[in-house]
């Protein structure tokens, strides 16, 4: 376990002024600084620094047994919930719109039926943020969810490039 404590050594610690974000990834858990029974992530959001846990992801946690879809089942959650605390981090609040990664999420399974990817609107707040070429970022997320096995994700980011493509062709 990690204590709310540790947390803010880490942070202090690991601050790098020239980052844009730091992010501390853990397999350990991390004990609730406050009354919340259930933590992934603690993010400090204006200072740009965040810890992840994927303890909870896994179910060996719970003492259940791991599936043979595991692997797959651990990335694709540890990529959500770093895609997810990564928004906050660039100044990004819950998102209401649409169904995104930005959706909140009170349990696994509302967690779980979040997609991997941002919704327009989220998408140009981020891009407002970080500043960055639309295009370049699909190509670049198709690349890495086609090494990473994603297929269905890489799938998603061909269609949208497909159809920006189109439309400028337009
Ligand atoms: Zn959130
Ligand atoms: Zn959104």
């Amino acid at each position: 376990m990690v204590s709310g404590t540790a947390v803010v050594t880490m942070r202090q610690a690991l601050f790098i002024s020239i980052a844009t974000v730091v992010a501390v990834c853990s397999t350990m858990g991390i004990e609730p600084p406050g009354p919340q029974k259930r933590l992934e992530a603690i993010g400090a959001t204006n200072e740009r620094v965040g810890v992840y846990s994927f303890a909870r992801y896994d179910p060996a946690f719970y003492g259940e047994p791991r599936g043979k879809d595991y692997p797959a089942l651990l990335l694709q959650r540890s990529i959500k919930v770093l895609t997810h605390e990564t928004g906050h981090m660039f100044g990004l609040t819950h998102c209401i719109y649409f169904h995104c990664v930005m959706n909140g999420s009170n349990h696994l399974q509302e967690s779980d039926r979040r997609p991997l990817h941002l919704c327009p609107v989220c998408l140009r707040k981020l891009q407002f943020s970080v500043g960055f070429d639309v295009v370049k970022r699909y190509e670049a997320l198709a690349r890495f969810y086609r090494q990473m096995g994603l297929e269905d994700e890489a799938a998603w980011v061909g269609r949208r490039l497909e159809k920006i493509r189109r439309s400028a062709c337009n």
